[in-house]
Parts: structure tokens; C-alpha cells; sequence
């Protein structure tokens, strides 16, 4: 191992070295993230089409970084659950998600829920259900204002500590939605055993759905097993009109996607909410 300049070592050939320099700095950069408030959450809008109003907002993490700008969770939220960072991370964003949601709720917004994204590992965690329920008591927040966002991987796991978890959220008033679905080719058996109350249909299905292909039996039989089972149905990646009338025409009344609106952050949404939802 040899010296490298002020801020590394050097452990394989100079090429690895830039890869591994960066990912490097960048580690010490997430770790600075929180001190620095340098995250910050988006909303986009969840709206239902009978009513045309803003039911939800899902959160969604951004990183203002001092040197890269303005980074999507796809470009570090990987490297925070490698590291181990994401749990800070999760408990930011569920405590900021919070805050945000009693704000807009004391402006009047009184039905407006929103909805976190959890990992998978993260939810596994055993502090998980009382962390969430004491910020909500923190804020005030009625249990059924908030939903929880797991992909489908999650249920593959299939281990009694997950559904007891889940079990929990749910006996609490804690709504939990099924991020993804279809993606991940689990078994439907499953939505026998956990306690969901909402599935959001997949972009990739909603992508198919075009003028010349209005008929889409993956979504077709989402639809159908939403219903069978009585659970909230959501349609996301919503990016046209045609896939807007081709889900409501098939009984898909909630959606989300650039059409209605891009995620933005909280003061843009807020304008939103005060020129769509009287109060
Ligand atoms: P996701 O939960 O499936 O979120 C939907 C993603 O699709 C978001 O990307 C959103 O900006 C994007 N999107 C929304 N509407 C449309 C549309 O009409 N068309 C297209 N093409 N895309 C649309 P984003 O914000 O980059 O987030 C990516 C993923 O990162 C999320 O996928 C979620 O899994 C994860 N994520 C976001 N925030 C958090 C967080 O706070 N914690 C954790 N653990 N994961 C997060
Ligand atoms: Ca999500
Ligand atoms: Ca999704
Ligand atoms: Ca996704």
C-alpha cells in the first residue's frame, strides 16, 4: 500500500485507482451529506382521476452535492446501503417526510397522505415499526397518512420477521404499498399472507400501453387480482393522455407520472396544492 496524494492510498493499478479514489471520496462525501444538509426530499403527486385532485405525494431523496449538483438515488443510494449509510439515510427521510406532511396538513391539506420508500434491508431492521411510529407521534400524524413503499423483492424473503413487521405496521393504521409490482415474478401466494393495501403497477407496463396498444394483459390481470384481493391499485410512470384514458378506462383510477407532474421540491409542491385542492 502506498501513499497517494492528500486523500489515499494506492491498492491496484492506477486505472482501479481513479474507480476506486471515486467511489472513495464519494463514501466521504455521503458521510458529510446529512451534517451538511445537503439532502433534500421531492414530492411528486399521486392523483385520482374521478376527483382530478392530489390524493399522495411519494417522497423521493435528492443530493444536492457541492461539486456534481443535484443526484437522483441512483447514483448513491447503492453505495449507502454497501456502506451501511442508508440507515441514517432512511431515518432522515422518514423524519423529514414527516415534518413536511404536518406542515401541509396544518395549511389545511388535511387528507393529504405520503408515501416513503423503504429498502428492503432497511425494513428488516428491528427498530424499523417504533422509529416510524415515533416520529409520526412526533408530528401528530394519523397513521393512515402515511405509507410505506417496499418493493416486491421483500416478499421473496419470505422470513416471519417481515410479516410480523408488516402485521405491525398495519395494526397500527400504517398503509403499505407494493412498489414495482409484476417485476419481480414472486408468488402470488403472498398476497394471501402479508397485510398490503396498495400494489402500484409497474412503469414498465404502463411504457406499453400507446395509441396503436391500448389493450395490455399484464395490466389487464393487475387490475384483476387488485380487485380479487381488495386492495388500492396505483398506476405509475403515467407519461401520456392515452395512458391516462387506457387505465381509467380499465378501472385504474390513481396515478403518477410526469403527466401530472415531475417530483419537485417541497415549495413548487406546495404551490400545487394550493391552486389544486381547496381548503
Ligand atoms: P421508485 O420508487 O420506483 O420511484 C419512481 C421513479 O420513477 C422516480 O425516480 C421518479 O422520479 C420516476 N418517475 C416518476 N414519474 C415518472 C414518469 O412518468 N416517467 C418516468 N420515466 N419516470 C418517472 P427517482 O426519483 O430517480 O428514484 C429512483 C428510485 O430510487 C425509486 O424508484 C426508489 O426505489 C429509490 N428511492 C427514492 N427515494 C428513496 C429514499 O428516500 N429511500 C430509498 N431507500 N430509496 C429511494
Ligand atoms: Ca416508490
Ligand atoms: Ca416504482
Ligand atoms: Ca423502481
Amino acid at each position: 500500500v502506498k501513499a497517494s496524494g492528500k486523500n489515499g492510498y494506492r491498492f491496484f493499478t492506477p486505472d482501479m485507482n481513479i474507480c476506486y479514489t471515486k467511489r472513495i471520496s464519494l463514501e466521504n462525501e455521503l458521510r458529510q451529506a446529512i451534517p451538511n444538509s445537503e439532502f433534500e426530499l421531492f414530492y411528486q403527486p399521486q392523483v385520482s382521476i374521478n376527483g382530478a385532485s392530489i390524493i399522495g405525494l411519494e417522497a423521493l431523496i435528492r443530493w444536492r452535492h457541492p461539486t456534481h449538483g443535484l443526484l437522483n438515488p441512483g447514483d448513491f443510494i447503492e453505495l449507502a446501503e454497501e456502506t451501511g449509510m442508508i440507515g441514517t439515510i432512511t431515518d432522515w427521510v422518514l423524519a423529514e417526510a414527516c415534518r413536511q406532511l404536518a406542515h401541509w396538513r396544518s395549511m389545511g391539506f388535511s387528507d393529504l397522505r405520503i408515501a416513503v420508500n423503504v429498502s428492503p434491508k432497511e425494513f428488516e431492521r428491528d427498530d424499523m415499526v417504533e422509529q416510524l411510529s415515533r416520529f409520526m407521534s412526533t408530528f401528530q400524524l394519523p397513521p393512515d397518512s402515511l405509507e410505506v413503499e417496499i418493493t416486491e423483492k421483500i416478499l421473496l424473503r419470505d422470513t416471519p420477521s417481515v410479516i410480523n413487521k408488516m402485521k405491525t405496521l398495519r395494526e397500527r393504521g400504517i398503509r403499505i404499498s407494493i412498489d414495482d409490482f409484476g417485476t419481480c415474478y414472486s408468488s402470488l401466494n403472498y398476497l394471501r399472507q402479508f397485510p398490503i393495501s396498495t400494489i402500484k403497477i409497474d412503469q414498465s407496463f404502463v411504457r406499453d400501453l400507446s395509441e396503436e396498444h391500448r389493450i395490455s394483459p399484464i395490466i389487464q390481470a393487475i387490475i384483476g387480482i387488485a380487485n380479487g384481493f381488495g386492495l388500492h391499485l396505483l398506476a405509475e410512470g403515467v407519461e401520456t393522455h392515452c395512458q391516462m384514458q387506457t387505465l381509467h378506462a380499465l378501472g385504474c383510477n390513481e396515478m403518477q407520472g410526469y403527466l401530472f407532474s415531475r417530483p419537485a421540491p417541497a415549495e413548487q409542491i406546495e404551490q400545487m396544492l394550493c391552486h389544486t385542492i381547496s381548503h
